[in-house]
């Protein structure tokens, strides 16, 4: 296969607030703003960002579980807006989604073993001998014992039940995993064992993942690439490495400031994210970061800064510190300096 396994061009979703009919008319919420990235098979891609950034709208327009205001997602190449229905719901065999809350994600009537191979039983029936053998396959897959089929989700713990929830996303042997926020709800040493579980299933499968969190310190722990966003636009788009190596938007460095570091030898960055995210209601003119950001300037307040690719391969939206080529080559010399010149 030639090119990226998805791609995800310029999304835009806009909620109508207060109702259906006053659509085009009415107040929206500015849920995701001109979104795009790839996905290449294999490869773990996060999206990080402060609650209400947008991120869970990104994977329900991935999954097509809402219509985007505009843009597209083309699945190796074909546009998921035009599958018809049977299509469709092949297609969503290929893309599966793992949530934060399996307790509330999970039939709680349902044993495990029904839990997990339900997914494929919608689409095939199955005999119980079959429906078992699969369930025991799953669960040893995620490292559960096949015994446990018989449990119902109360009698497990956390942990045991996300590894149902992804052993419930294996079921039809998908080649994309969304997690949205799928360890947020776990205490941190079950999130490093779910997070490990996920990287050997990616060595093994090859599955790609779309790994969504709030958290930094879960994305530098599973990511390949990851994406910034701040009100509903990733302001910030790099390989995990350079990211936290060295952030260039000011909210990125804000945000990996405020994250607990895991080692602490290491210095903190100056600066830290103070006041409240505005309102995707009615977002802030320019880059909307600005009322927040240490090193906003007039610009800041007036244009929407563009994503401008840096010499390390990422790109960054940032009036002062990834400034557009045409700005005066002094002044984004300087800039650059300032980003390069960092400790
Ligand atoms: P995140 O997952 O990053 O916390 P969401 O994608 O859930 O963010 O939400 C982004 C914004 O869109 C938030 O302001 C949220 O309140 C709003 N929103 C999400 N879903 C809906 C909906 N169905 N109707 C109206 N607004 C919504
Ligand atoms: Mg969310």
């Amino acid at each position: 296969m030639s090119g990226p396994l998805l791609k995800v061009e310029n999304l835009v979703k806009h909620y109508p607030l207060g109702g259906g009919f006053l659509k085009k008319a009415g107040p929206v919420v500015r849920a995701v703003e001109d979104v795009s990235f790839t996905l290449d098979a294999g490869e773990t891609f996060c999206i990080v960002g402060e609650s209400g950034c947008g991120k869970s709208t990104v994977a329900r327009l991935l999954m097509r579980l809402t219509e985007p205001t505009d843009g597209r997602v083309l699945l190796e190449g074909t546009d998921i807006a035009g599958l018809r229905k049977d299509e469709l719901h092949e297609w969503r065999r290929r893309m599966q989604m793992v949530f934060q809350d399996p307790y509330s994600s999970l039939n709680p009537r349902l044993n495990a073993g029904q839990i997990i191979t339900e997914p494929v039983e919608n689409f095939e029936r199955l005999s119980r001998k079959m429906r078992e053998a699969l369930a025991a396959e799953l669960l040893q897959k995620v490292g559960m014992s096949p015994a446990m089929m018989h449990r119902l989700p109360s009698e497990l713990s956390g942990g045991q039940r996300q590894r149902l929830g992804i052993a419930r996303a294996l079921s039809l042997n998908p080649s994309i995993i969304i997690a949205d926020e799928a360890v947020s709800a776990l205490d941190v040493s079950v999130q490093a064992q779910i997070l490990n579980l996920l990287m050997n299933l990616q060595e093994q499968m090859g599955i790609a993942f779309v790994f969504i969190s709030h958290d930094l310190s879960v994305v530098a722990h599973i990511g390949h690439r990851v994406a910034v966003m701040y009100l509903g636009r990733i302001v910030e788009l790099a390989s995990c490495e350079a990211l936290f190596a060295k952030p260039i938007h000011p909210y990125t460095e804000a945000l990996i400031a405020a994250a607990p570091v895991p080692d602490p030898t290491q210095v903190r960055l100056e600066v830290s994210v103070k006041g409240e995210v505005p309102s995707p209601i009615n977002p802030p003119s320019g880059c909307a970061f600005h009322p927040r950001c240490p090193l906003a300037v007039e610009r800041c307040r007036i244009d929407v800064p563009p994503l401008v690719p840096m010499a390390d391969g990422r790109v960054v939206a940032c009036h002062v510190r990834a400034p557009i080529a045409e700005a005066p080559a002094q002044m984004a010399a300087e800039a650059r300096a300032l980003v390069l010149s960092r400790p």
